[in-house]
């Protein structure tokens, strides 16, 4: 385990999946306070309950992270509390996938605004604060679909597109000893990935090297890393966690 303490951080789409999973590991990894963001009110309140029942080192917040508004009151409470954020962990995402000559416009708004908007929703308040205080680890959760996925054009243009954008906060935030850094997820099993339907994820699981999914926890663990001082001199780079698929 890492040693995240004296360090608060934010995850948002933290109220199931590969976000509730990232809070775990970083609660784990002693972090002093964590505000957990998702749209779902009650589900990330449970997932907050559940991590820490006490609710010392744990704030649940419900935020769109599409919504500047929302987010900008989120980030506020969130220091309110805790008074620093050195850890930003934009997580949330959501597809719509459609083949893209069915593809409408509002697919393709949707999935851009929560997927690329929401980091930069997300960065646009918290990059000032870092900053300021000379200190940051940001990642953001990409995908291998970045690299290009049929039925995916919005989802695969929005995880590319942060790609690019991570890479650039890398080299505007290295005088200021902010890292960012992408982590692109192969198949991993949550909700997300058990909305396909089974015979495209019975192919999909022949196409990884490793034979079988990755769990949340496992992309978690990356996420320690990259936000931990271990990785202090990794900055703007991709990290594939996928079992050796699409690589
Ligand atoms: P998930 O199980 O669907 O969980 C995503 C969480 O984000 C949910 O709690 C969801 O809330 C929340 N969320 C969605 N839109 C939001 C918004 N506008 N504002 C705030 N919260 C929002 O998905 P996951 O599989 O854990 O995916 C997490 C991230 O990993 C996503 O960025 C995804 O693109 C990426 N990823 C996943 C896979 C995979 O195979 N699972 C692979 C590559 C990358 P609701 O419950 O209310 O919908």
């Amino acid at each position: 385990m890492g040693n995240l303490a004296g360090r608060y951080a934010i995850v948002t789409g933290a109220g199931k999946g590969i976000g509730a999973a990232i809070a775990k590991r970083i609660l784990a990894d002693h972090v002093s306070g964590i505000a957990l963001l998702d749209y779902d009110g009650k589900l990330v309140e449970k997932t907050a309950a559940e991590l820490d029942p006490s609710a010392e080192r744990v704030l649940a917040i419900t935020c769109d992270v599409s919504k500047a508004d929302q987010v900008d009151e989120a980030v506020q409470a969130a220091l309110k509390r805790f008074g620093a954020i050195d850890i930003l962990v934009n997580n949330a995402g959501i597809t719509r996938d459609k083949m893209f000559h069915k593809m409408d416009r509002a697919d393709w708004e949707a999935v851009l605004s929560i997927n690329l908007g929401g980091p930069y929703n997300l960065c646009h308040v918290v990059v000032p604060h870092m900053r300021e205080r000379k200190y940051g680890r940001i990642v953001n959760i990409s995908s291998t679909s970045a690299f290009g996925n049929a039925g995916q054009a919005n989802y695969a243009a929005s995880k590319a597109a942060l790609i690019g954008f991570t890479k650039t906060l890398a080299r505007e935030g290295g005088p200021k000893n902010i890292t960012a850094n992408c982590i692109a997820p192969g198949f991993i099993n949550t909700d997300m990935f058990q909305a396909i339907p089974k015979e495209i994820i019975a192919e999909y699981l022949k196409t990884i090297p490793l034979g079988r999914l990755g769990e949340p926890s496992e992309i978690a663990s990356a996420v320690s890393f990259l936000a931990s001082d271990d990785a202090s001199f990794v900055s703007g780079q991709v990290l594939i966690v996928s079992g050796a698929a699409n690589t």
